[in-house]
């Protein structure tokens, strides 16, 4: 049986997170069995940290919203990496504030026509609103 698993997840842009796309040296003799594919970002943070970007601030904490770790202007130069690339995003996106900007990025760097074959994955998704989804 062959495994695969993602690149650890990355603060860094491409150039850095691309040393993590590959099996750790240690490991070199699985390579047969275990593959590394993609590169996951974490964009904002938890509920439980209070740390998601959220629309509307957080009930128990009226102050806070949470925070994106990548403003839009980045997020929108990590998806063109990715489709010049050809790299599977996977983020981890958790606030519906986080999640808006990350649809409006898709939509900046090509929209349907650009993403609808690259597999970008949505990790966690609880900030996946109506509103949001587009028709
Ligand atoms: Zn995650």
């Amino acid at each position: 049986m062959k495994i695969s698993i993602c690149a650890p997840y990355a603060k860094e842009r491409f150039e850095t997170a691309r040393q993590h796309s590959f099996l750790h040296p240690e490991c070199a003799h699985l390579a047969d069995r275990v593959s590394v594919s993609g590169l996951k970002y974490l964009l904002d943070g938890t509920p439980e940290e209070r740390s998601a970007a959220t629309r509307v601030p957080c009930a128990e904490d009226p102050l806070t919203s949470g925070q994106m770790d990548f403003p839009l202007e980045e997020l929108r130069a990590i998806f063109r990496e990715a489709q010049q690339r050809n790299v599977q995003l996977l983020l981890h996106a958790i606030g519906d504030r986080t999640t808006e900007t990350l649809l409006n990025a898709m939509e900046a760097t090509g929209g349907p026509g650009a993403w609808s074959q690259k597999r970008l994955r949505i990790e966690h998704g609880e900030g996946v609103m109506s509103d949001l989804v587009p028709e």
